[in-house]
């Protein structure tokens, strides 16, 4: 059966985006769905927030020829993260001297990704950005999966033998597919902001966690950091409500003098924060990728990382699968992507999750307990190695895009 495309993504965000330019050196058509534009300013993946960039997947965008793009637009080096319990003895610190980087990872602004993707997108000869476009429907049949979409009053269909669901963590597609979610819900939320404090951050990124939630700090350009509080909805709204001053106030306290004072704070949002898992990832002729297939907590900021690592290994499977002269669709080529993310997910949606309730708890025996946990992976250097090869997106087994090769 003939098809408009051989892949179609439906969302174009950081995750949906990346697979586009992932899959532009493949000989095959591939059509990508974004429904809001990417300079927008009401942009849900493109927004004021950062994002934290693994070591692992630096790589990945300096394979993918996107990094030296976001570099040139202020990506800051992350040279040593900070990790401590506030009130208590424990804290860690991981060092990219010790691990023998030059940095441990990198902070971007989600702005400058969505800036340094798009003009990659608009050069691939064999990608069509289909914008602002939203999908509406998707239907499945043996040979294809249909797709209908809006366009101003307009309603389009195309069909494709691979449709990627990149449509984030309420993921439509998914919806339609009726593929069943597990949402457990953190009863924090997220509030993100950033402040330029009297001293220099020194491209250190600090992880507090404090009475009221994960807290963390981490460098940017111009000597800004971008703040990451998670907290109660109802602190969070009483936070939001104040003015700059008191806000900045209140952060000091959480926070410290570590960095002097705090000088000048950026706008807040709030993103509420909750664990997604789905019973399938895959569906003859249907991938979930990125926030669709999987939402984490943000506390070591892992969900986009995640994402980049689907990205990588399915662009690999594809590849392989194209030159064999197999079916993209077929459910036994997306069982190796399957098989193959398995492990990565549950370690970083464990890792996290794990993080959060052994902190959220100040039982006496649990706190003391943590704190020696801080202390081991301070001082016994294979805890350490395990920790930074977790963070830095290097465990496991690696795709070819991770490892700076080409597909
Ligand atoms: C506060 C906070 C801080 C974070 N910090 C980090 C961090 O430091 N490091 C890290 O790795 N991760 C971090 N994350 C996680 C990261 O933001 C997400 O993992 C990432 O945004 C997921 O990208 P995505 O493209 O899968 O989904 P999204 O960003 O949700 O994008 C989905 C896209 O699909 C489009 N779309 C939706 N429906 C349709 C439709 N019907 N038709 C067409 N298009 C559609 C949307 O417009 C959107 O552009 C953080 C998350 C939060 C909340």
């Amino acid at each position: 059966m003939t098809t408009d495309f051989d892949i179609l993504i439906i969302g174009g965000g950081m995750v949906g985006a990346s697979l586009g330019v992932a899959l532009a050196p493949l000989p095959l058509r591939v059509g990508l769905i974004e429904a809001v534009e990417f300079e927008s300013a009401a942009q849900p993946s493109y927004d004021d927030r950062t994002v934290a960039l693994s070591y692992g997947s630096k790589r990945i965008f300096e394979s993918l020829k996107v990094w030296d793009r976001l570099d040139a637009s202020g990506a800051t080096p992350i040279q040593r993260i900070h990790i401590s319990d506030r009130g208590h003895f424990g804290f860690a610190r991981l060092d990219a001297a010790e691990a023998g980087v030059a940095a441990l990872g990198y902070v971007v602004e989600n702005r400058a990704l969505g800036q340094a993707l798009k003009p990659v997108l608009a050069e691939t000869a064999n990608l069509t950005v289909i914008c602002p476009a939203t999908v509406e429907d998707v239907a499945f049949a043996e040979s294809a999966a249909n797709v209908t979409f809006r366009r101003g009053d307009k309603l389009g269909t195309l069909s494709a033998r691979l449709v990627v669901a990149a449509d984030g963590g309420t993921s439509p597609v998914r919806n339609k597919a009726g593929i069943e979610t597990r949402r457990t819900d953190y009863h924090q939320t997220a509030l993100v902001t950033n402040v330029t404090p009297e001293l220099p951050h020194r491209n250190v990124a600090y992880e507090r966690f404090t009475d009221s939630g994960p807290l963390a700090f981490l460098p940017m350009s111009e000597n800004r950091c971008a703040v990451v509080w998670s907290l109660s909805p109802e602190k969070a709204e009483a936070l939001l409500a104040l003015d700059a001053t008191q806000f900045m106030a209140a952060l000091q306290e959480q926070f410290g003098t570590r960095l002097g004072r705090l000088r000048k704070v950026g706008k807040r949002a709030a993103y509420p924060l909750a664990l997604t898992k789905v019973s399938e990832h895959i569906r003859p002729r249907l991938v979930l990728i990125g926030n669709a297939a999987h939402t984490v907590h943000p506390v070591a900021g892992q969900g986009f990382n995640l994402g980049l690592r689907d990205v990588a290994v399915l662009a690999q499977i594809l590849n392989e699968a194209q030159r064999a002269g197999r079916d993209i669709g077929e459910l036994a080529v997306l069982e190796d992507y399957a098989g193959w993310r398995k492990r990565d997910n549950l370690a970083i949606s464990t890792f996290t999750d794990g993080l959060v309730r052994t902190f959220s708890n100040d039982l006496p025996p649990l706190s003391f307990a943590r704190n020696l946990g801080l202390v081991a992976v301070d001082l016994y250097p294979p805890a350490k190695r395990a920790l930074l090869r977790l963070s830095m997106g290097l465990a496991g087994r690696l795709p070819r895009l991770a490892r700076g090769l080409p597909l």
